[in-house]
């Protein structure tokens, strides 16, 4: 019988390499993780947590402003960017250190470096040649970048959290939620900003309403949108600005453009090709249940794999996968009913299905939606609206969708997504006494459905 030096070799420490790494020693199996870049990958580097902190900081203009309805004076607030980006990297520091610690702490042995498979069992570090009986590959995804001239002009999310200087003018690419927060901190920290978008409306796949919803935030918020816009071409100008131009021959001059244009899997170099591992033409490893691919003792998890690109997605699967792997469990995903936020502003907090998708998985469907302005900015005057929409399934009262714009939606809509994992009917909600005066107890007072 083969002898390996490890049970698992798990290539990339991200949130779902440290998590399948830590479980998988905690059932007793001997597990080894190598890291290309940074403790903690995409999430805690460049990813969900810098990009929250950016979006607290550039939220307190907008609360600097309310104060004065309540009565606080102030002297004009003034930004200071270095500040903000030096008290993020210490605090990402320190949570990359917390991830070494975790993986010391499960017994686990790191490597630092790209590794990549010599053949099914052997992996190489630099180096260093180690052997594993399974290789679990979770290296997460990479910016997307379109191919146009000048496309060296073009930054990714990455180098926006790397900025030392906050940038007066900045054209934000895309339409998806990155490209919508990106643009909400930006113009929360009063950099003159313009979202492009080649469609005609932002955050496809979101429901309608909200999506319609964003398209007017977006303006309050002195976001100037540009959609039905390709962006063509980039080139410097004399004056060492960057000028955008469209394919309507339309330009624009700005500073630093971000292009927030989707996110591929981080497939290759791996050796995987070499290995006649399964892959989709955008590099994404094919996957069973069980989260093995084509080669039998390889497995890959989280945004490699291009399901959903979401963190707690990622951590899930590698708990499914060590538990199958490592505790003679056979559990397999559930990928229903998956809360999400988006962190614009107000945020955005959605939970299963849209009215539009209910209606073409043929369910029929009342409709519960209301729209009003938030307590808070009855003092403000602030023009901002929260909606708040429910899509119940007619004939089993079942609550199949519940999707929010306002204040705090990501953390309302997180208890109610738990609500509906457990199935919660329209007429259970409305049993349900409200917390007064809330935005969410909007959620169970809606009595009259709008269609
Ligand atoms: P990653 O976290 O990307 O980890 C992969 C790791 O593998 C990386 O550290 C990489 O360096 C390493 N690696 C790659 N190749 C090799 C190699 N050959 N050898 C060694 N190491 C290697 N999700 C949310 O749920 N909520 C959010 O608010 C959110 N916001 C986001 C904001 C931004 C700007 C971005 C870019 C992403 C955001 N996401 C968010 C998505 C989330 O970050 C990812 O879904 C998640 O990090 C995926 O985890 P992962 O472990 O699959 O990959």
């Amino acid at each position: 019988m083969a002898t390996y030096d490890y049970d698992l070799f798990v290539i990339g420490v991200g949130s779902e390499g440290v998590r399948a790494a830590r479980m998988s020693a905690s059932y007793g199996a001997r597990v080894a993780t190598a890291e290309a870049v940074h403790m903690g990958g995409t999430c805690v580097n460049v990813g969900c947590i810098p990009k929250k902190l950016y979006v607290y900081g550039s939220h307190y203009a907008d609360d600097f402003n309310d104060a004065s309805a309540y009565g606080w004076n102030a002297a004009q607030p003034e930004m200071n960017w270095p500040v903000l980006k030096s008290n993020k990297d210490k605090e990402i520091a320190r949570l990359n250190g917390i991830y070494s610690g975790l993986l010391d702490n499960a017994g686990v042995t790191h490597f630092d470096g790209r590794a990549k498979l010599l053949d099914a069992h052997t992996i190489e570090i630099g180096e260093t040649r180690v052997t594993a009986e399974k290789v679990l590959v979770a290296t997460g995804s990479i910016p997307f970048v379109q191919d146009i001239p000048g496309q060296a002009f073009l930054s990714t999310s990455d180098d926006a959290f790397a900025l030392e200087q906050l940038p007066e003018r900045v054209l934000v690419l895309g339409g998806g939620y990155i490209a919508v927060e990106f643009a909400g901190i930006f113009a929360g920290l009063g950099v003159e900003t313009t979202l492009a978008y080649r469609g005609p409306k932002l955050l496809r796949g979101f429901d309608e309403d909200l999506r319609d919803m964003m398209g007017a935030s977006v303006l309050h918020r002195g976001i100037t949108p540009r959609l039905n816009a390709t962006l063509a071409e980039v080139s410097r100008t004399d004056e060492g600005a960057l000028l955008a131009t469209f394919d309507d021959g339309e330009s624009l001059e700005v500073d630093f453009i971000l292009a927030a244009t989707g996110r591929v899997p981080a497939s290759a170099g791996l050796g995987l090709e070499a290995l006649g591992v399964d892959m989709a033409d955008n590099g994404a490893i094919k996957v069973d249940e069980s989260f093995r691919t084509s080669v039998s003792n390889i497995y890959a998890l989280g945004d490699v794999i291009d399901r959903y690109q979401l963190t707690p997605v990622a951590i899930k699967e590698a708990m499914v996968f060590a538990a199958n792997a490592f505790a003679g469990g056979s559990q397999s995903m559930n990928y229903d009913l998956i809360a999400t936020a988006v962190f614009c502003q107000p945020n955005i907090g959605v939970v299963g299905l849209t009215e539009q998708q209910a209606i073409e998985m043929d369910h029929e469907v009342t409709i519960f939606k209301s729209t009003f302005r938030p307590l808070k900015h009855t003092l403000t005057g602030r023009d901002e609206k929260s909606l708040m929409k429910l899509v119940v399934d007619s004939t089993t009262d079942r609550v199949l969708g519940i999707h929010m714009m306002g204040a705090e939606a990501g953390e309302i809509i997180q208890g109610f997504a738990a609500a509906m994992t457990a199935g919660i009917t329209k007429a259970q909600l409305d049993q349900t006494v409200g917390i007064h005066p809330t935005a969410a107890e909007e959620f169970v007072t809606m009595r009259e459905p709008v269609a």
